[in-house]
């Protein structure tokens, strides 16, 4: 794609999580002759969030657009083109929700969101449910449902092929290279860099938790992104004998947990609001989670072996927002990723791609309201 002057289209991609390293890869995909650098300010691609989830595709989870978004993916993450990887991206793994007797209505509200799932959501029995994750305590159950089609992702795998796609279509990677501002340049922007200066045609916003920061840098109103705090940790396992077990978490997501090897991945799920950072996991939270754990489980949790938080972020509906802001269409917003941005990450960053310049989404997208991720929807309303 040339200007009238012959120039290649120059876009500048900001962040190198999965959410712009797809929209990177879909960019070049989608206009092959584009000039189009992603920039990252860590050493390292997906050192936030993205290096830091729980690595799960689970359709039936969050807004409508959200499970749009993520139908939208499952082609790719089911069948990934065979030249981007070298082995499947998923893993099935049944996802189970536990309730308590108290906890009976959630049980019912999630049936019923379920009828409307993408995938089945039923009820099973309590002995099924001890067959997908044999520690549970069985007095402590009453009630449990099952996310049969479930799966782990491998999210190394998935940031990869995004990786090879993008280099092998000619784009380029800078990492240590944060954007500190960006000014209005004719019609399109001069980035200011911890590398020095740049100019861009187009500059995509996939900065994660600084999304709003990048925005103000460059005198763009802010969406009023929240970024939330979840941590993880791991401990060790009963063992290597754990083959078809689900993931499993309490109904009222308070906890969850599920085997990785000869460990166990854990969280307390909670949903912190934190400014943008490189965040910590902190003791309270990790010894909540232990607490919640050993009473639903016989696992005994005493130590742990690494803990670590990601931020996810969310804007103010918690639907996505992507597609070039209103106000100055050369800047493109693919931020507020929340707890399913990796699962939603090929659709995120297709759809991207597709309305960076003014065009229209492609047919995948038949099941997504263009408006609940339009970026005007939230101006006005503060
Ligand atoms: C514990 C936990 C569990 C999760 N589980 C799941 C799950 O099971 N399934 C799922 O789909 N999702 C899950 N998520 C959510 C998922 O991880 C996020 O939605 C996703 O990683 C967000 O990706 P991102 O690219 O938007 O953000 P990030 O990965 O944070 O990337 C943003 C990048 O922008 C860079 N950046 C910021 N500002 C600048 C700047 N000025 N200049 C240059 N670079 C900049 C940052 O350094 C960063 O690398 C989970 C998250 C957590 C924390």
């Amino acid at each position: 794609m040339c200007d009238h002057s012959g120039m290649s289209t120059r876009i500048a991609v900001i962040g190198g999580g999965i959410a712009g390293i797809s929209a990177a890869h879909h960019l070049l995909e989608a206009y092959p002759d584009a000039d189009v650098v992603l920039l990252e300010m860590e050493a390292t691609l997906a050192h936030h969030t993205t290096g830091r989830s729980a690595a799960l595709l689970l359709e039936n989870l969050g807004t409508p657009s959200a499970r749009a978004l993520c139908s939208a993916s499952v082609q790719f993450l089911r069948e990934p083109p065979g030249d981007l990887v070298d082995a499947p991206l998923l893993a099935h793994r049944p996802v189970l929700h536990v309730a308590t007797r108290e906890q009976s209505d959630q049980v019912d509200q999630m049936l019923d969101e379920g009828r409307s799932a993408t995938t089945p959501t039923i009820e099973v029995d309590l002995d099924e449910a001890l067959r997908l994750f044999p520690p549970l305590r069985r007095e402590r159950l009453h009630r449990t449902i099952v996310e049969p089609d479930s799966a782990d992702i491998d999210v190394g795998a998935l940031h990869q092929a995004f990786v090879r796609g993008f280099r092998r279509a000619g784009g380029r990677i800078a990492t240590s290279t944060r954007v500190d501002a960006a000014r209005p340049d004719g019609d399109g922007w001069r980035l200011e860099t911890t590398d020095g200066d740049l100019g861009a045609d187009l500059v995509v916003n996939a900065a994660g938790a600084w999304g709003d920061v990048v925005a103000l840098g460059a005198g763009v109103e802010p969406v009023g992104l929240q970024p939330r705090r979840r941590t993880a940790f791991m401990v060790n396992g009963p063992g290597l004998e754990t083959t078809g077990w689900a993931f499993t978490e309490g109904v009222d997501e308070g906890w969850y947990i599920k085997d990785d090897g000869p460990q166990m991945f854990c969280s307390l799920a909670e949903e912190n609001p934190s400014e943008p950072c490189d965040a910590k996991p902190e003791e309270m939270d990790v010894a909540l989670a232990i607490d919640r754990i050993n009473e639903a489980t016989t696992l005994g949790i005493r130590s742990v072996n690494s803990a670590w938080t990601g931020l996810r972020t969310f804007s103010p509906d918690e639907s996505m927002v992507i597609g070039p802001d209103p106000e100055h269409p050369t800047f493109v917003w693919c931020v507020g990723q929340g707890g399913s941005g990796i699962q939603t990450s090929p659709g995120a960053g297709r759809l991207t791609a597709d309305l960076a310049l003014g065009g229209e989404p492609s047919a995948v997208f038949a099941g997504l309201v263009l408006d609940e991720v339009a970026p005007g929807r939230f101006r006005g309303r503060r």
